[in-house]
């Protein structure tokens, strides 16, 4: 089903993921005339492992939607992080698995309930400018072109770049990472397997699986290589591209117990689906008069985990924030969100150094057997997710060094 769009409004909000819906919504809320277009009618599904962190559940909690997704997701109680030596440990944190067909969806709504219009089925087609300014965008609706006129246009259009190369505003075609992931229902297991579950192994080098339980029995499975491009392209590396996901999906059931005990006893449900992952903050310009770039199409996913969902909503809530304090200057809103997002830069620097577990698995094992023996280090570990600890110092030089010390306590 599609939506037309009107000819006009404040704020043109393209792409309805976390990202754009998030900044919508606070947009609406503050008396904007916000139109949210997508390009798919709603619900619809997402490629995603659908897990909740921390992050993502402050970002609900000011939009005020957590206690709609808690009631719907699967709360999890820790994330086992599981290396290659069968060695485990349980991080404590707020964690919570929804498919990403509802959590969008819950999304959507919220920012409809707060007076943003939705337009489905509105793809962007490239911006609409006049005297070098963007005073709106081309859509593409089923009966043809619709020009709509306004104010801001913010692309929120995800890891895919076309939106971002009609815009002008993509600085890199290559993805940062591709993942895949694939649904099976399981209650035996859903009984027994209650956190989320993270695993590195050699043979799943330069990534990891994970397991996530979903609500009504249903486990996100899949295999992620969120990767830094620059990593990807280094000479002795093996090219993101050679690495085959689906037999890598083959190889997480064969070295992963649950993982077999899905694909043996499971029944699958829809066909495995594999999407990039734009990540580091990297590889599109951010702002230009009349346009922001939010969410992963500004790379906002995390390097080394891929998790991108509550830094989207981070990053869309704050283009809506340089919005309103930048009024109808045009250089205050561009240079205010600018300096927002590199603000955050450091931080996904160290999430692109932390990727190094993902590249030398035994990391994982040294982490995990020592943060089995030293409760400071499943503490810090529980800071990494909480966000209340750095993650490059876990796995620099000095922190291996520190790792190998006597435990204190
Ligand atoms: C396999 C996989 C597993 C992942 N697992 C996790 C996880 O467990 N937890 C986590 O936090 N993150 C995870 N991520 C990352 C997460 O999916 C992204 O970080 C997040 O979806 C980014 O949100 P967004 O709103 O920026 O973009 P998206 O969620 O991609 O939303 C973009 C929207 O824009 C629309 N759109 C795109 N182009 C156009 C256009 N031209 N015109 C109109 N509309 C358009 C799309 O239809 C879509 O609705 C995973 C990613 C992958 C690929």
């Amino acid at each position: 089903m599609t939506s037309p769009p009107p000819d006009a409004c404040d704020v043109l909000v393209v792409g309805a993921g976390p990202a754009g819906s998030a900044c919508a919504l606070w947009l609406a809320r503050q008396g904007h005339a916000v139109v949210l277009a997508d390009q798919h009618a709603f619900p619809r599904d997402k490629v995603c492992g659908d897990g909740l962190i921390p992050d993502a559940h402050r970002a609900l909690q000011r939009l005020g939607l957590l206690r709609e997704v808690s009631a719907r997701a699967c709360i999890a109680p820790h994330l086992a992080c599981i290396s290659a030596l069968g060695g485990q440990v349980e991080v404590p944190g707020r964690l919570a698995v929804l498919p990403r067909r509802e959590l969008d969806d819950i999304l959507r709504r919220g920012a409809e309930d707060a007076g943003a219009r939705f337009a489905a089925g509105c793809r962007f087609d490239a911006p609409w400018v006049e005297d070098g300014r963007v005073v709106g965008a081309l859509l593409r609706t089923p009966d043809g072109q619709h020009p709509i006129r306004a104010r801001w246009t913010v692309l929120a259009t995800g890891a895919v770049p076309q939106a971002l190369i009609a815009a002008g505003m993509c600085e890199r075609r290559a993805p940062s990472g591709v993942a895949l992931r694939g649904y099976i229902r399981h209650p035996g297991l859903a009984e027994r397997l209650r956190s989320m579950q993270v695993v590195w192994h050699r043979r799943l080098r330069m990534g990891y699986g994970w397991i996530f339980p979903g609500p009504e029995g249903v486990f996100n499975i899949g295999v992620g290589l969120a990767h830094g491009h620059a990593r990807a392209d280094g000479p002795r590396r093996r090219s993101v591209a050679d690495l085959n996901l689906r037999e890598m999906l083959a190889t997480f059931g064969e070295l992963h117990p649950p993982a077999r005990e899905l694909f043996e006893g499971g029944q699958w449900l829809g066909p495995v689906k594999g999407a990039p992952l734009r990540c580091s903050l990297e590889g599109a310009e951010l702002a230009r008069p009349g346009l922001l770039v939010t969410g992963e199409a500004a790379g906002s996913t995390y390097a080394f985990t891929g998790e991108g969902i509550g830094k989207a909503m981070e990053t869309g809530l704050l283009a809506a924030e340089a919005l309103l304090a930048g009024g109808d200057d045009d250089a205050a809103v561009c240079e205010r969100y600018q300096a927002t997002l590199r603000a955050l830069k450091p931080r996904f620097d160290l999430y692109e150094r932390a990727n190094r577990v993902n590249d030398h698995p035994w990391l994982a094992d040294l982490l995990i057997w020592r943060a089995r023996r030293n409760p400071r280090i499943l503490q810090r570990m529980s800071g990494v997710l909480e966000e209340t600890h750095n993650p490059g110092q876990l796995v620099t030089l000095r922190g291996l060094a520190r790792l190998m010390l006597p435990v204190r306590n």
